[in-house]
């Protein structure tokens, strides 16, 4: 399989070279500084989000008339571009998810509702859909919405682990609304209002410096309209939605742009290494460019309608295991700066943060085990065990 970019693609990469390579160093500075005032490392939105909006990165390849004329192939280089250049996609990429659930499966009213905050991006949201007792088995979930006369919704229950919660205007929750329903039947999906009476939110803090949330629903009055599609039969769209979020570059990324960084200190300073870290380094290069090829394989597979569940796990496995091996190995190659707090050496401080980062980004979006369990089934056809 080969992977070209038509010429609309490739201009439109090259013009947003040229915009990231206007967003200075004091821009950088400022977008880290709102990251941890916020405890989001991976959202700016008074110094990034703007930015984004006007190079008009996104909305690429929803459904029409919704979004923004453009392919999903130059939805992906462009968070490449960004991503390999330091600038967070985190933010768009729920974003987009959102908008593209909501283009695809929501009412008219709700869609234009929202996605004009979306496009602009002045509303932010985050996916309830993991809690407590429910993660992997996220067909175990409890937290459940009832029916009110007028066909309004009551919602009752805890999410858990919720990413940018804290942050978000709007929680897109995976409820059940039919009480006795099991499993896969009766679920539904809800865009809750995240500052509506009842909805209360607490810090949880993870390895890497991350914030996630705890996030409680009390008695929540939801409209009839926030529902998403039909009622009962969220989980169609859920495993979209899920194949959608596992295709985002988990960690491969970072771990090119470290190298990357790396590989320049040692050319510049004449470092030499043994035999044996070429090797290291040669294997990381190959490895991270399969990890690219994946990602890109799944939005071609998206773009031509073909299923893509077993490369969407292929990649959400790959890119933590790279990403973690290529951390441990900077660690150590840069030696006591990258076990030193506030060692004044960038790229060490960088390194170690990013080891520890790496090491959830295979548990979010489902677990490495949970991905084995999706290739063997749906890829390799084999049986459940
Ligand atoms: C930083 C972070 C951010 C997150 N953000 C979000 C978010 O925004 N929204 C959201 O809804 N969720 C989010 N999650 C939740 C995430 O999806 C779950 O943590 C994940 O699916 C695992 O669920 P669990 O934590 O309940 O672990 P469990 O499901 O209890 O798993 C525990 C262990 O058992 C293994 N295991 C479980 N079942 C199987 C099986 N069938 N076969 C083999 N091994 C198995 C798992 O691999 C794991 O090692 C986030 C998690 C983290 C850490």
């Amino acid at each position: 399989m080969q992977f070209r970019l038509d010429e609309q693609e490739r201009a439109a990469r090259d013009d947003l070279r040229t915009h990231i390579d206007d967003f200075s160093a004091a821009d950088m500075a400022a977008m880290h500084r709102e990251m941890a005032e916020l405890e989001s490392d991976r959202q700016a939105p008074t110094v990034f989000h703007p930015w984004l909006v006007e190079r008009g990165v996104i909305g690429l390849g929803w459904p029409p008339p919704f979004g923004r004329p453009g392919t999903q192939t130059r939805r992906f280089v462009a968070h490449e571009e960004m991503d390999s250049a330091g600038l967070p996609t985190y933010g768009l990429e729920q974003a987009e998810a959102v908008g593209w659930m909501l283009a695809t499966f929501g009412s008219e009213d709700l869609a234009s509702e929202h996605l004009p905050h979306i496009l602009d991006m002045s509303w932010s949201y985050a996916g309830g859909y993991s809690e407590p007792e429910a993660g992997s088995d996220m067909l175990a979930l409890r937290t459940k919405a009832t029916r009110t006369p007028d066909g309004d919704f009551v919602v009752n229950g805890q999410k858990m682990w919720t990413s940018g919660a804290h942050l978000a205007d709007w929680i897109f929750t995976l409820v059940r609304t039919e009480p006795d329903s099991t499993r896969h039947r009766g679920l539904s999906l809800l865009m809750i209002d995240a500052h509506a009476p009842g909805v209360a939110i607490q810090p949880v803090r993870v390895m890497g410096g991350w914030r996630v949330n705890a996030c409680f629903f009390d008695d929540v009055h939801v409209p009839a309209r926030a529902l998403i599609g039909q009622p009962g039969h969220a989980w169609a769209m859920m495993s979209q939605a899920l194949d959608m979020e596992r295709s985002m570059s988990f960690g491969g990324r970072e771990a090119r742009l470290l190298l990357a960084r790396y590989l320049d200190r040692i050319g510049r300073r004449g470092i030499q290494l043994d035999e044996g870290a070429y090797r290291d380094l040669g294997e990381f290069i190959m490895e991270l460019q399969a990890e690219r090829l994946l990602g890109q394989q799944v939005v071609a597979r998206g773009e031509r309608g073909e299923p893509a569940s077993g490369e969407a796990s292929m990649s959400k496995l790959h890119g933590p295991a790279i990403a973690q091996r290529v951390a441990q190995w900077l660690v150590d190659a840069l030696g006591p700066d990258a076990y030193t707090l506030n060692s004044g050496d960038p790229l060490a401080e960088d390194a170690e943060q990013f080891l520890r980062a790496s090491t959830v980004l295979s548990i979010i979006g489902g677990t490495s085990e949970i991905q084995r369990n999706i290739i063997a089934q749906r890829w390799l056809g084999l049986p459940r065990g």
